[in-house]
């Protein structure tokens, strides 16, 4: 019988959280990263006193999986959710900040949406479910709740999550869980409902949806997944490509000048789709162009750190930035505000977003450019009279997120072709199953699981 070894394309959150599951499993696999260290866009770093995220600064524990998974990585990497003091999502309008409202009276008297649209909301339990499969997150945010809702609450979220296009987003890719409470229930309200009273009365276990990172920075999670995945890593692989042979596969790459090549029963890819047509030379001219024209949201993360703080009160999460207002910033996050020691004591630790689908010229910038434009943004929306930070540093990312366009239905069907004719060959990775830290420690123990020995 042909023994099980897998190949794992890729050691970023994905490919370490399938090394875990699978090492779980007494399945021995190898990674192949092409980079230098493992951890992918995750990656933290610690600087006179600052701890900064130059990829992900918080995730959403989301579904079990990833907290069962921080449950049994505790003796290597801590779990920190956010403080509640920081629980606030502010909302930039009209030249103030103002909170999402979290519960029923704030939600009556927020600013933030007309009257019409509130009174409208109540509706919303009786419209009738949407037929079009690709609508997108604009047509049926409009369609059941208004455009105020639109504008200062879906439209800034979907800046900060996907930093995209609520007009090109369609829903059932990028929202699936929404998607499926409207198909299912007919309405958000109903169904988040009814969904609360299935899992209460069949005791199926819900994710507590806190923010979390890992004490330290998310670095501790790459690092504890690292030590516990029995895996062999292989790292700085060049030119790394996959050739099925006789019921196998053959991983070619590039080691310290090396040609190497190894044979395995399995491959799992965890590169985002642009990165596929080159490990997997053999993909039609089809195919290929299909996952060519995937699009990713550019984005421009950039660390602010002060050691004494004089701007606004931060006690909040972060805030919002809606495409309607026109600003050059998507969203700042407050990470001093929600975990601990970010800052020196007194200090702030800020994160700021900038690009997206919407501002895809931000990340041609120079870095000058990109600091004039956060001293501007943040000395104005965040009230800061001297503006005097002690660090600033700059990431760029040219494919920071995938968008879930409408192109993505011809992408799935794809995979799903590729998975068909190779057996044993999984095309994982943020191209399906969602974007977030919590969707690809799900994906990744799915795939753990199902993985036929
Ligand atoms: C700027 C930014 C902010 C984000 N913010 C959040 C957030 O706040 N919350 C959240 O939940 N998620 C966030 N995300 C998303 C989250 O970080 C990702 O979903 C997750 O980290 C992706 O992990 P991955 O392993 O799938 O991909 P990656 O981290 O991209 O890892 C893929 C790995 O594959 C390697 N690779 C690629 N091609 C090859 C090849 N040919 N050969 C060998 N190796 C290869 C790469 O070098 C990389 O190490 C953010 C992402 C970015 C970029």
């Amino acid at each position: 019988m042909q023994k099980t070894h897998v190949a794992i394309i890729g050691g970023g959150l994905t490919g370490l959280s399938i090394a875990y599951f699978l090492s779980q499993r007494g399945i021995s696999c190898t990674i192949f990263e092409q980079h230098d260290r493992c951890g992918g866009v995750i990656s933290t770093i610690h600087h006179d006193g600052f701890t900064f995220e130059c990829g992900p600064n918080t995730g959403v524990l989301g579904n079990v999986e990833i907290e069962k998974l921080f449950d049994e990585l505790q003796t290597n990497c801590t779990l920190e959710t956010a403080q509640k003091s920081a629980k606030v999502r502010l909302i930039w309008k009209q030249g103030a900040w103002r909170a999402l409202p979290s519960g029923l009276w704030s939600a009556i008297t927020t600013p933030l949406f007309t009257f019409f649209d509130k009174l409208r909301i109540l509706g919303e339990p009786f419209r009738k479910a949407g037929i079009n499969p690709n609508e997108t997150v604009y047509e049926l945010v409009l369609r059941r709740m208004g455009k105020s809702f639109h504008d200062y609450a879906v439209a800034p979220f979907i800046n900060g999550v996907y930093a995209g296009n609520t007009k090109t987003l369609v829903t059932r890719f990028a929202l699936a869980k929404l998607y499926a409470l409207e198909q299912t229930y007919g309405s958000f309200i109903r169904g988040a409902i009814a969904k609360a009273k299935y899992n209460k009365k069949n005791s199926i276990p819900t994710p507590s949806k806190q923010v979390f990172t890992c004490k330290g920075g998310l670095q501790n999670l790459i690092t504890a997944l690292e030590k516990n995945s029995k895996a062999t890593i292989f790292t700085q692989c060049q030119n790394v490509l996959v050739e099925p042979f006789q019921n196998e596969y053959n991983v070619r790459f590039t080691l310290n000048g090396q040609q190497e090549n190894k044979t395995f029963s399995h491959v799992i890819t965890t590169c985002n789709a642009y990165s596929l047509p080159r490990v997997l030379p053999w993909l039609s001219t089809y195919h290929t162009q299909i996952f060519e024209s995937v699009e990713y949201a550019p984005v421009v993360q950039v660390a602010v750190g002060f050691k004494n703080w004089n701007g606004m009160n931060i006690q909040a999460f972060g805030g919002l930035v809606p495409p309607c207002e026109n600003r050059d910033i998507l969203g700042v996050l407050f990470p001093s505000s929600m975990f601990g020691n970010r800052a020196p004591q007194g200090g702030a630790m800020l994160s700021v977003f900038l690009g997206g689908m919407l501002r895809p010229d931000i990340i041609h910038k120079t870095d000058d450019e990109i600091t004039a434009i956060v001293a501007r943004e943040l000395q104005h929306m965040l009230f800061i009279p001297h503006w005097n930070p002690d660090l600033i540093r700059i990431f760029r990312y040219t494919h920071a997120i995938v968008q879930y366009t409408k192109h993505m239905e011809q992408v799935f069907a794809s995979i799903d072709e590729i998975e068909h004719t190779h057996t044993n060959l999984i095309i994982a990775g943020s191209v399906r199953n969602g974007i977030g830290m919590a969707d690809r420690v799900l994906q990744a123990w799915n795939i753990a699981q199902r993985l036929s020995i």
